[in-house]
């Protein structure tokens, strides 16, 4: 049994051959590629909500070259030493994949294979995941609204993702364990200064959440050196600075060969409040 549950009456869900149904007759398919689509039509607030095709494929192809392996091992050895043997693990938000994929096997390699579920609302970064990663199970879903059935997580992961504390405690057990990795404070600082007249560090964040009782956090640093100007492109295009930045900033973003800049990232771990 999956923890899927039906996003349109919250009812449990059952497969059934290449559907998903609830109690109530509510039918949703899985696509090809493996996963099921469980964005109920009048939540979509666009056609494609979600990255687009472009963003998910920069993301894909920076990713693949490993930049940010430090933080995929860390997160690793993290969820290791926080999800029980046997445990069910969800992603929310979790793009194309690539931490999904790499936690569920470093869980198997350890001996402590868990059940991995993950849930992001580009249908193209689900499709893209479902391909690539055989050892989850993905749905196209909301995690404002996750298609989750409650207290049915033993672990949960969000990486640069919104953070939606009242549904991550829903789905998660209690004392289910829940890690976040945020942008540290100098994270991209190189890649800002090549292209800002006065970059800013980002924010410190409040660690303490309501309903959570915070465990600790580990800071992943690191530096990384990008040669090709297309792997430059491909940061830049997963940065939320994206969108803010004017044409001068890109015409210096499109003039950069090489690129030095510091990675910095936050994994920051609580557990639920009982
Ligand atoms: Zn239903």
């Amino acid at each position: 049994m999956s923890i899927w549950n039906c996003p349109v009456c919250g009812g449990d869900a059952e497969r059934c051959a290449r559907s998903l149904v609830c109690g109530k007759g509510h039918t949703f398919d899985y696509a090809r590629s493996g996963y099921v689509n469980l964005l109920p039509v009048n939540r979509k607030r666009t056609k494609d909500p979600g990255d687009n095709a472009l963003m998910v494929q920069a993301r894909r192809s920076f990713l693949s070259k490993d930049y940010y392996k430090p933080l995929s091992d860390q997160l690793c050895e993290v969820m290791n030493r926080l999800c029980p043997a046997e445990g069910v693990l969800l992603d929310a938000g979790c793009g194309e994949g690539y931490y999904t994929k790499n936690v569920a096997e470093a869980l198997a390699a350890s001996g402590k294979p868990a059940a991995v579920y993950g849930v992001d609302i580009a249908k193209c970064a689900v499709d893209a995941a479902a391909k690539s990663c055989k050892s989850a199970e993905f749905a196209v879903g909301s995690i404002f609204h996750l298609p989750v059935s409650g207290e049915s997580c033993d672990a949960l992961m969000s990486l640069f993702a919104p953070y939606c504390g009242g549904e991550f405690q829903r789905v998660l057990k209690p004392k289910g364990k829940m890690v976040l990795v945020i942008p540290g404070t100098m994270h991209l600082m190189g890649l800002k200064e090549a292209i800002y007249d006065t970059p800013y560090a980002n924010e410190v964040q409040n660690y303490e959440l309501e309903g959570f009782v915070f465990l600790g956090a580990e800071r992943v640093d690191g530096e990384i050196f990008l040669k090709d100007p297309e792997d430059i492109r491909n940061l830049f295009s997963m940065t939320p600075y994206y969108y803010k930045t004017g044409r001068e900033e890109h015409r210096r973003l499109e003039e950069l060969t090489e690129l030095r800049t510091q990675i910095s990232f936050e994994v920051l771990q609580y557990e639920k409040e009982v």
